[in-house]
């Protein structure tokens, strides 16, 4: 089946008992055993739930893996898969500047439990060859990085990684796989914040996993019950409703995120432009080999804390705040707001400066998004 009708249909069957169309919530937290011993395969809601598995095998099937599980947030996912592949003397290859809160919980969590983490700019896939140790099991790669938009090759890498044994996990949250699918790249688990284009209307915090090796499906399904941090059914269920559009909300964040960026582009006051829809991003080759589309994440750099200012409070259509991914339009400053824990000379050094502003267009109409951008900027 095609992309769109997988996102509607994948991992779903009318309700047996009563046709419905739409995966019922089954808000339970245990099921009626007929005899001793005697069940339909369901026994506590921590361990199996139908609306949980119903997501998890569409966003398998959207990823091109064997399985998904389903977790309480995207960090859980990040958790749940490192618990799951690693232990304790394996060392791991992350790229540098991803996501803060996946920095966070490698560097003041799992370190204390006696895995190794290196941080390298794997957007040069000899960097990340040179990196990998005796010890190294993983390779945990983000890309595009957030803000500054910076790729790296995952079928470059995961060529190098996957002779040697070690699994190239990648966080696929800002793409979707309506734009880009690790696994037909080579990567071997695919990893989501749900709460960001997945889900796609800012009302859910959740996460998934998708592997390619049946017994590592096995395993992580294993951890899932062992360590508890499951989706909700009632999360479940609204990620279910909202990746039915994910299609044709990608295809206008896209449309929309095309459109601004060029306008950004051609813009006097603005200095630098992160966006790998333009010739001038440094791995634009990479980024349509790679992706079947750029996304909706843009970040620019307007030269100073004043100046970001005026465009953070000023506009009127898009939203301050942090998070991305939903049909609305968010504005942030990431120096402040997303990044504020990263210490400032890592930030300078990958160009979050006091000036850097970034946005997660969404779909409204893309005249009010140009006019809201267009008022703010004639201040500067
Ligand atoms: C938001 C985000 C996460 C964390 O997900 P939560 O659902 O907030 O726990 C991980 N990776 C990326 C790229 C994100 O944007």
């Amino acid at each position: 089946m095609g992309f769109a009708t997988d996102t509607i249909h994948a991992g779903q069957q009318p309700d047996p008992t009563t046709g419905a169309v739409t995966v019922p919530i089954y808000q339970t937290s245990t099921y009626v055993q007929e005899g001793l011993g005697k069940h339909k395969g369901f026994e506590y809601a921590r361990t199996h739930n139908p609306t949980r598995a119903a997501l998890e095998n569409n966003v398998a099937a959207l990823e091109k893996g064997v399985g998904g599980c389903a977790f309480a947030s995207g960090m859980a996912a990040i958790h749940a898969t490192v618990t799951t592949l690693l232990k304790a003397g394996d060392h791991v290859v992350v790229s540098d500047n991803t996501y803060g809160g996946t920095f966070r919980l490698f560097d003041k969590i799992l370190k204390n439990f006696g895995l190794e983490f290196s941080y390298v700019d794997a957007s040069d896939t000899s960097v990340v060859a040179a990196a990998i140790q005796p010890n190294t099991r993983m390779v945990f790669l983000e890309t595009p990085t957030n803000p500054v938009m910076r790729l790296c090759d995952i079928q470059a890498i995961a060529a190098l990684a996957r002779p040697k044994g070690i699994h190239v996990v990648v966080d696929n949250t800002f793409m979707s796989p309506y734009l880009q699918r690790p696994i037909e790249l080579g990567a071997d688990i695919v990893v989501h914040s749900t709460t960001k284009y997945l889900n796609g209307h800012s009302d859910s915090v959740g996460g998934v996993v998708v592997v390619t090796d049946p017994d590592v499906h096995a395993r992580l399904l294993y951890v899932q019950n062992a360590a508890g941090a499951i989706l909700s059914p009632f999360d479940s269920w609204l990620t279910l409703r909202g990746i039915k559009t994910l299609a044709v909300r990608m295809k206008q964040h896209d449309e929309n995120g095309r459109a601004i960026a060029k306008y950004l582009d051609e813009h006097p006051k603005i200095s630098t432009l992160y966006y790998p829809g333009l010739p001038t991003h440094p791995q634009f080759e990479l980024a349509n080999r790679q992706m079947t589309g750029f996304g909706a994440m843009i970040a620019f750099d307007v030269g100073s804390a004043a100046q970001a200012r005026i465009v953070l409070e000023g506009v009127k259509v898009f939203a301050l705040a942090e998070s991305l991914g939903g049909v609305e339009s968010l504005i942030c400053h990431p120096a402040s707001m997303t990044h504020a824990s990263v210490p400032e000379s890592e930030r300078e050094r990958l160009g979050i400066t006091e000036g850097l502003v970034r946005l997660s267009v969404g779909i409204e109409d893309l005249e009010d998004l140009l006019a809201d951008l267009d008022h703010v900027l004639e201040k500067l």
